[in-house]
């Protein structure tokens, strides 16, 4: 199996790390070609508006958008963001996953989180609470179509979803020790 992460800009290495840590062939990935041999792709975190211009930049929005449509892409913070189909504002998307998502939901005193969550619904064999870290983080707003909420904190708020194939989750899954998440998404590759 292997696993691309698009490496234009924000936490990708983390993510090469968790995957090899799980035994997956790894790439990063900078260019429209080097698609062509990926079982699945991961979108990581970092500036979404940067991140969906250099998409443009180096011709790679039409390209991940096939890919998308036809493999199993994850996409963690900025990456969600990328796959929504709404923003509420103009910039570059991937307008893959039927949800919408609200950029920096959690305000400026509360930049960065951390919290405990209810990953139950992944039905992995433990499913002990997954600490998770929140930077800068969008909220799923609302979902549309064949779209679910996976995980909530505990106030309701969705942070987690899935679309099928498109798994997009708020928060950082590859700045903990936590394989969880990635088993999960590479479960999605299996399936696809
Ligand atoms: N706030 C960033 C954005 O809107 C996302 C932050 C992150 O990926 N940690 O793109």
């Amino acid at each position: 199996m292997k696993i691309g992460v698009l490496a234009l800009q924000g936490a990708f290495a983390e993510h090469i790390v968790m995957l090899k840590k799980l035994g997956a062939e790894t790439a990063e990935i900078r260019l429209p070609q080097q698609l062509d041999d990926l079982d699945g792709l991961i979108i990581p975190g970092g500036e979404s508006t940067t991140m969906g211009k250099l998409m443009v930049d180096y011709e790679l929005l039409e390209p991940l958008r096939e890919f998308g449509l036809a493999h199993a892409m994850w996409g963690t913070c900025a990456g969600a963001i990328l796959l929504a189909k709404d923003a509420h504002r103009e910039q570059p998307l991937l307008n893959l996953m039927d949800i919408t998502v609200e950029r920096n939901a959690f305000g400026r005193q509360v930049d960065s989180f951390e919290a405990a969550l209810d990953i139950s619904s992944l039905n992995l064999e433990s499913d002990a609470p997954f600490h998770a870290f929140f930077i800068r983080a969008p909220i799923i707003e609302s979902m549309q179509g064949e779209a679910k909420a996976l995980v909530t904190l505990p106030d309701g708020r969705i942070v987690a979803a899935q679309d099928g194939n498109l798994l997009a989750t708020s928060f950082h899954p590859e700045l903990t020790g936590d394989t969880r998440f990635h088993e999960y998404f590479l479960s999605l590759v299996k399936e696809n």
